[in-house]
């Protein structure tokens, strides 16, 4: 824990070198924002919104977005910070990069033909397959069992995201061989399909060299020769209709236009080729323990008052598990492009985003260090069995009494919105 206390106050203390463009320089923000609607406006300049707060915010962006920030709002301090020269002390070996992941997705495979398959549903930008394992008793591509899809790695600095879905897949095909009789019904009635890393590029970028480099988008060359398009703000569904860049500096860079991106694109193939087993998804992504579920566009609630119901009572079921907070992902602040408006929108899939530990940027941030990864995991399995276990109709969840759910009153736009990271 000290390390980690230590590796977040470097963050803060981290003087520029120099060698970065003056366009291209990163501050680190602390911005007083009263409510949900000062938060949407500072997300409208394109920062990346890290941590919520009672009455402020903290947030990544460029100069341009600073001095832009300045100009509506109080902001309390700001640093210049030098990505280079986050170079987290312990070794975080734990985590797989690409080959690695793949080699272990390979392995998976090879030790459970009869349950594990691998594939790809499209290219990166780079030329990096994005996988797919499909687990299940029944591996045929024309099945017709109800199916829940997970994903992580949409954004590159987000390595437990990639790790947790890695992790369910390994304890589904160990658990079924080792006969554990819920698991062998439960992949005898669902296929389960599991994304670990839509983003393969940009996380290759994050650790390059040995050294984190706060990245978060994919690596796409843009028209003004910047880099990268935010994948979780280029879906089509209100696509570009605030909490979204379109400077194509900004982190949050929306991009020239909907699914622009290979990677985005590739996971709107693939899903629209399972909508008809398809019911559930679940996109994960770090950090601040959060259980998020559309709209995250608008503040209005879902009209549908049962699909609704269906999301806020499985968030709260899946929070007893993890203790995440549930809430619905616009009472942080507008976002829209991402994964789960438009799954829900355009297919009504049940859909969730999960912000994985740390609670905050003190315990760790984007980098909380390789213990994180078996607390995450740990917590998160439950949750992730319930969602395969619902998924032939998640709205049997509005019949159900036996969860001992109760509908919290989440507060919308609360003031004690405890954090968040830009999803
Ligand atoms: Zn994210």
């Amino acid at each position: 824990m000290l390390k980690k206390v230590l590796a977040a106050a470097a963050v803060f203390t981290a003087m520029s070198l120099g060698h970065a463009n003056e366009t291209d320089k990163t501050y680190w923000m602390h911005i007083e924002a009263q409510d949900v609607f000062e938060r949407s406006l500072i997300a409208d300049t394109g920062v990346s919104i890290e941590t919520v707060i009672e009455n402020s915010v903290y947030a990544f962006g460029n100069k341009q977005e600073l001095e832009q920030i300045k100009k509506q709002f109080k902001v309390i301090e700001s640093f210049e910070f030098d990505l280079e020269s986050f170079d987290y002390p312990t070794g975080d070996e734990k985590f797989h990069n690409y080959q690695e992941l793949t080699e272990a997705l390979q392995k998976l495979q090879a030790e459970n033909p009869n349950l594990v398959k691998l594939s790809t549903i499209g290219k990166s930008v780079q030329d990096r397959d994005i996988h797919l394992i499909t687990i299940s008793a029944d591996l045929s591509d024309d099945s017709n069992l109800p199916a829940v899809v997970f994903m992580g790695g949409h954004h590159a600095r987000e390595h437990i995201s990639v790790e947790m879905p890695l992790m369910l897949a390994q304890h589904l095909a160990s658990e079924f061989k080792n006969g554990n009789s819920e698991i062998i019904k439960l992949l005898h009635e669902r296929q389960v399909f599991i994304i670990p890393i839509v983003n393969p590029d940009g996380a290759e970028h994050d650790i390059a060299g040995g050294r984190y480099k706060m990245w978060r988008k994919n690596r796409v060359t843009n028209h003004d020769g910047s880099i990268g398009v935010d994948l979780n703000r280029n879906y089509g569904f209100k696509w570009a209709s605030g909490g979204a860049s379109s400077n194509p500096r900004s982190s949050t860079y929306h991009g020239p236009e909907a699914f622009s991106e290979p990677e985005t694109r590739a996971v709107r193939e693939f899903v629209l080729s399972k909508q008809d087993q398809l019911t559930t998804l679940l996109s994960y992504h770090t950090f601040s323990e959060l259980i998020l579920f559309p709209w995250g566009h608008t503040y209005n609630p879902i009209a549908d008052q049962n699909a609704y119901n269906v999301h806020r009572t499985m968030a709260e079921t899946m929070s007893e598990w993890n203790n995440y907070r549930p809430q619905q992902s616009s009472d942080l602040y507008i976002a829209s492009g991402d994964t789960t408006d438009w799954s829900y929108g355009e297919l009504g899939l049940i859909s969730f985003t999960f912000e994985l530990d740390p609670k905050n940027m003190w315990n760790g941030g984007f980098y909380p260090g390789q213990d994180t990864i078996d607390i995450v995991f740990e917590k998160n399995i439950k949750p992730a069995l319930y969602l395969i276990e619902q998924a032939d109709n998640p709205y049997k969840v509005l019949n159900k009494s036996t969860y001992g759910v109760s509908f919290i009153n989440t507060d919308v736009g609360a003031k004690h919105a405890q954090l968040s990271e830009s999803l």
